[in-house]
């Protein structure tokens, strides 16, 4: 199947799975998680209309998209994948959403980046592109798995956002691939909604559509939308 084949598929299914969810959003966001996927296979994706990617890691994305990101100003890149502290000012320098603010250190991190009052913020040199930031929850409290734990979200979540003034917009999770997603993503959704947070990242190839009809408001698709990675 093509690209584009797959591609149509993807969105039928999420159109169908909106109009019987009463829980949709009123836009999904189909973010291509391009991981593994060469710069190629990419433009033929933006020359289909997706407008947002993700990356797992800061130095293969460097590589990838820096010249697309020049030739395609319009597309908004994501990091999807875990930040390390020390490799915080190169990806607060190319991707223009962070989704996986995790911990602590990297929100104090990010935010002391963000700051107008950094000073390397102000060297003209180097530009931040981030604009926004995802929390990271660990809703199935796995032990090898990124996030913070749900009992813990609540007052992670108030110290980004009034303490460090960080800019978050949603929440994200990867449920256990053991266990059916759908209760993963209405306690992803219930902590949102609590802090009146408007974008939940969640969904990927395998439970998109369940993601869907729960309000994901982003949902990243990898191998349902490329085929497999190399
Ligand atoms: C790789 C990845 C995806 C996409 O996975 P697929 O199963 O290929 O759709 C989505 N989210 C994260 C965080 C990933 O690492």
């Amino acid at each position: 199947m093509s690209l584009a084949e797959r591609l149509g598929q993807l969105q039928a299914t999420l159109r169908q799975t909106k109009q019987k969810s009463p829980l949709a959003a009123a836009k999904t966001t189909l973010l291509g998680a391009s991981k593994g996927q060469t710069a190629a296979l990419i433009e033929e994706a933006i020359a289909l209309g997706i407008t947002d990617f993700g990356e797992n890691r800061v130095q293969e994305a460097e590589g990838k998209w820096q010249p697309l990101k020049e030739k395609y100003p319009h597309i908004r890149l994501h990091l999807i994948g875990p930040l390390q502290t020390n490799k915080a000012k190169d990806a607060l320098g190319l991707f223009d959403v962070i989704q996986t603010v995790d911990r602590e250190k990297l929100a104090i991190a990010v935010s002391s980046l963000q700051s107008p009052v950094s000073s390397e913020a102000k060297t003209g040199d180097w530009r931040i592109v981030t604009k926004s930031y995802y929390i990271q929850i660990n809703t199935g409290e796995e032990p090898q798995k990124a996030g913070i734990i749900p009992a813990q979200a609540d007052e992670f979540i108030r110290f980004c956002i009034h303490d460090l003034k960080l800019p978050v917009v949603g929440l994200m999770c990867v449920p256990p691939a053991d266990q059916p997603p759908a209760p993963h993503f209405a306690l992803l959704r219930n902590i949102a909604l609590t802090h009146n947070l408007k974008e939940l990242s969640m969904g990927m190839s395998g439970d998109y559509e369940v993601a869907a009809r729960m309000g994901s408001t982003c949902v990243r698709v990898g191998t349902a939308l490329f085929g497999e990675r190399r």
